[in-house]
């Protein structure tokens, strides 16, 4: 038996070890979804395991409070494996607690009850296994906050948290199992405030914060879409007034353009603020632009890909029981009038296209190479719908993270081994930004986020 075969023994031992830990730690994060910015208890569900682990853990780094870094040897700066963690939840997509209270109706309709505790287990198992094989090297987990709104990362990025790595690992739910080594989306988002005057509708017409809101909007659809047809631009009106009898003292929209071209997606952001504030300005009403984030979409590093598309290899495609698969063709026949299954259970090495979501990872990817694995859930099951927290919440979806796990830790392990891959990694990446200007991400909503997050979710901030 070669070598590798033994590595993989070894690692296979320390994760099935874990794994009815990773299994326990999908269900109470699912149970106890939490929004962006305010999740207290999932955060503290994972440092806590990683602690009890013998990493490190900084908990709430930078300030920022439902953050963490742990690192699995504080003496060794590197090699190190960075693995990220995510445990947010999406407003409204509750399945059991539809209230309207947007706090009470969390749901994980995007899976990261799946991948904190799938990461963080890779990062567990691979940390036990890399010193019984007497591996030099860190294992580092972050855990990243807010990705849902495209936050955590960049906050995190920004002060610093990605120094002294050598690669990024992660994994995520979606359509096919397989190592992902391609573009997706950059994200530009804020929000526009209008203040208009609180007033009888008839006599302060003009001074309505409603009206530039909507005369925004309406110009955003007609012109700008035109003007900017490889840019999705998505809002929701956050205030809107309260008695069609007064003219609404505020008006608030949160806009994000969504592109592969990062510059065209912040220009079109732009376009939008201008509009507003021109709007504004013509109906003599005040005009506030608060930024959010924005973050790049994913640079691929075919080197890291590649090595993770390896150890899927070993590890197998999900497994899923008949039970498994029964759950989630009754679930895709009821959200679907009656559609057959498509469900992907190869693996795959996905380096053509694009996809079309955003990810504030994306923005690290362009200076630390990154690599993602994906786990599929049935094409007809949409995500960030209750169709995905209902899935989600049942044993049928752990087989695909699961997976994940397992292929994250034995990756990490063999890049520690094997330290030339990283340095061809990194070379990679250098070589193809070499002629790119990088910028710095802006980023907004620091201290709402990080003080006062459920006046975000209130839409009453201010910065
Ligand atoms: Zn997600």
């Amino acid at each position: 038996m070669t070598q590798k075969y033994n590595d993989l023994d070894c690692l296979k031992k320390e994760w099935l070890k874990i794994k009815p830990k990773i299994e326990s730690l999908f269900v109470e994060q699912w149970n106890d979804p939490e929004l962006p910015g305010m999740e207290t208890k999932s955060y503290a569900r994972l440092a806590n395991w990683m602690e009890d682990n013998d990493f490190q853990v900084t908990h709430s780094p930078y300030n920022i409070p439902t953050a963490f870094i742990a690192s699995s040897e504080t003496k060794i700066k590197s090699p190190t494996i960075c693995i990220l963690a995510e445990y947010d939840a999406l407003p409204g997509l509750n399945i059991k607690n539809q209230t309207k209270k947007y706090y009470k109706n969390a749901g994980h309709g995007c899976g990261h009850n799946h991948i904190g505790p799938a990461n963080v287990g890779a990062a567990i198992a691979a940390a036990k296994a890399i010193k019984i094989l007497k591996v030099p090297g860190n294992i580092k987990v972050i855990g990243c906050p807010a990705e849902e709104i495209l936050w955590g990362k960049i906050a995190l990025f920004n002060n610093g948290a990605f120094s002294d790595i050598d690669c990024i690992l992660t994994s995520h739910g979606d359509y096919q199992n397989g190592s992902i080594s391609r573009p997706c989306q950059s994200v530009v988002s804020g929000e526009l405030i209008f203040e208009g005057e609180s007033g009888h509708g008839g006599s302060l017409y003009e001074n309505n914060a409603l009206n530039a809101a909507e005369k925004t909007i309406f110009k955003v659809e007609t012109e700008l879409k035109k003007q900017f047809p490889n840019i999705l631009f998505r809002h929701v009106i956050r205030q809107a007034g309260l008695i069609p009898t007064i003219t609404p003292e505020e008006s608030r929209i949160w806009y994000s353009t969504r592109g592969f071209d990062f510059i065209e997606t912040q220009q079109a952001y732009q376009n939008i603020v201008n509009t507003g504030k021109q709007i504004s300005s013509d109906l003599k009403i005040k005009f506030h632009n608060q930024f959010i984030s924005e973050t790049k979409g994913y640079f691929p590093n075919a080197t890291i890909g590649k090595e993770l598309f390896k150890s899927l290899k070993l590890v197998g495609p999900p497994k899923w029981t008949s039970d498994d698969l029964d759950f989630m063709d009754k679930l895709v026949k009821k959200v679907s009038n009656g559609k057959k299954m498509t469900l992907h259970k190869d693996i795959g090495y996905f380096d053509q296209n694009e996809d079309y979501f955003g990810q504030d990872d994306g923005e690290v990817s362009w200076r630390i190479p990154l690599g993602r694995v994906n786990w599929a859930y049935p094409m007809e099951i949409p995500i960030h719908n209750r169709a995905w927290t209902e899935l989600s919440g049942n044993k049928a979806s752990y087989p695909g993270p699961l997976m994940a796990s397992e292929a994250l830790a034995l990756t990490s392990i063999n890049l520690l081994k094997n330290p030339e891959i990283l340095k061809e990694a990194k070379e990679e990446l250098k070589k193809k930004t070499q002629n790119i200007k990088i910028t710095k991400p802006r980023l907004g909503a620091f201290k709402t986020m990080t003080q006062n997050p459920k006046s975000f979710w209130d839409g009453t901030w201010r910065e």
